[in-house]
């Protein structure tokens, strides 16, 4: 059998050791709530190492503390969760739930049985609390880092209501906390675990997010939101080919910002990338969610859109062009008439046709308009040029 004495020390140590992991872990990003789950394990490891050093029979006040502390770390898990959904637990459910925890447990000084009791449906409650809170969290998250944290949460709330049942059941409940029993010292290694686990999947989870974050970095372009060229191409080639194979259209546009250089001589550079980010809602709005919004560098952008014939493509450039040319981008209060110039080419069937021609015929088109007169529309290969 295992002491407890020193099974309480082995979960002090743990806590210290896994707020100081995730605390490298998180390098410089100490946000959604992280920092909150860490301040849970030091309040955590404070009130265990009380239980640890003074056991039962000490100072009661100190246990008292003790039990206030580890209350206090369970409402900063649920803070931690909660701000990890962007949810926000109210600052007085702290101080009440400690209040709430701490009080009956004084005044049930001096029966230890009810004690146990009372602290068992206490923390299996707020335990079940934590489980419920995860299990609500919206942010995705995988499904083994979900049921990992959960899990360890419904683990440590079912053992807690087992205590106070053992607490009901036991014949001399005062035999129970210090002295090794099989009940004790296996609940005890199931808290130990869950606690483990609880940590283990709350580090999975930011790692998850960050994880995503990277990803979302490397193919969106951050100022506007759309796909940068790199995974443009990499997905234009796959949608081409496929394309090819089903015998169906695929047509893009390209479209550049008239006289932009002008507009950022007038209104300075930063004006200049609120516009390209306004340009692209706009763009955006006048597309389906399988078209593809790529922005090519500056003010130039591209569209891909799968399945849809140079004439149809015509259209949705027409309706770019109106959208963006009907009404002044308004920044910083200042109202800037925009309007664009736009190339279209549509795959063709004869040939296998590269992804790099496809774009040189667009971009063709897109300077035919630009030399025009711009704010219009150009097709190129669609049998013959049309104008929109
Ligand atoms: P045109 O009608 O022929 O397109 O004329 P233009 O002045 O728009 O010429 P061009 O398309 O070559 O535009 C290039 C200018 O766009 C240069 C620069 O002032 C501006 N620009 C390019 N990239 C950015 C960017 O990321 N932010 C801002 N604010 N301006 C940019
Ligand atoms: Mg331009
Ligand atoms: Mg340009």
């Amino acid at each position: 059998m295992i002491d407890l004495r020193t099974l309480l020390l082995a979960m002090v140590l743990t806590d210290l050791i896994l707020a100081v992991s995730l605390w490298i872990g998180a390098g410089r990003g100490m946000r959604d709530g992280l920092g909150t789950w860490i301040a849970s394990l030091l309040v955590r490891a404070s009130g265990v190492t009380i239980f640890a050093l003074d056991g039962l029979a000490a100072d009661p006040n100190a246990i008292v503390l003790a039990v206030g502390l580890v209350a206090f770390s369970m409402t900063l898990q649920a803070a931690a969760l909660l701000a990890f959904g962007g949810r926000r637990l109210p600052t007085w459910v702290h101080s009440a739930t400690f209040a709430a925890v701490a009080m009956p447990f004084l005044l049930l000084s001096g029966d230890f049985g009810a004690r146990v009791l009372f602290a068992g449906v206490a923390f299996g409650t707020m335990l079940a609390m934590l489980a419920g809170i995860t299990l609500q969290l919206q942010a995705p998250i995988s499904r083994g880092t979900r049921g990992l944290a959960i899990g360890s949460f419904a683990v440590a709330s079912i053992l807690f209501f087992l205590r106070a049942v053992g607490a009901v059941w036991s014949v001399d409940p005062l035999m129970g906390f210090i002295e090794p029993n099989l009940f004790q010292t296996l609940t005890f290694a199931g808290g130990f675990a869950a606690l483990l686990a609880s940590s283990s999947g709350v580090g999975l989870m930011h790692k998850e997010r960050a994880d995503a974050a990277a990803a979302r970095l490397a193919t969106l372009d951050p100022l506007t939101g759309a796909y940068n060229r790199r995974s443009f191409h990499e997905t234009a080639e796959r949608e081409l080919a496929r394309a090819r194979r089903a015998a169906q259209p695929l047509s893009i546009i390209i479209l550049d910002i008239d006289h932009f250089k002008a507009v950022n001589d007038k209104h300075g550079h930063k004006v200049g990338d609120e516009i390209i980010k306004t340009l692209a809602d706009i763009v955006r709005a006048q597309l389906r969610k399988e078209d593809m919004l790529v922005r090519f560098g500056g003010e130039e952008f591209c569209v891909m859109l799968p399945q849809v014939p140079g004439p149809g493509a015509v259209v949705v450039a027409g309706r770019i062009r109106k959208a963006v040319a009907s009404d002044p981008v308004i920044i910083d209060g200042r109202e800037i008439p925009l309007t664009v110039s736009l190339g279209v080419a549509a795959r063709l069937d004869e040939g296998p046709e590269s992804i790099d021609e496809l774009i040189a015929r667009a971009d063709q088109a897109l300077a035919m308009a630009k030399e025009r007169g711009r704010n219009r529309v150009v097709a190129l290969s669609l049998g013959r040029s049309i104008a929109a």
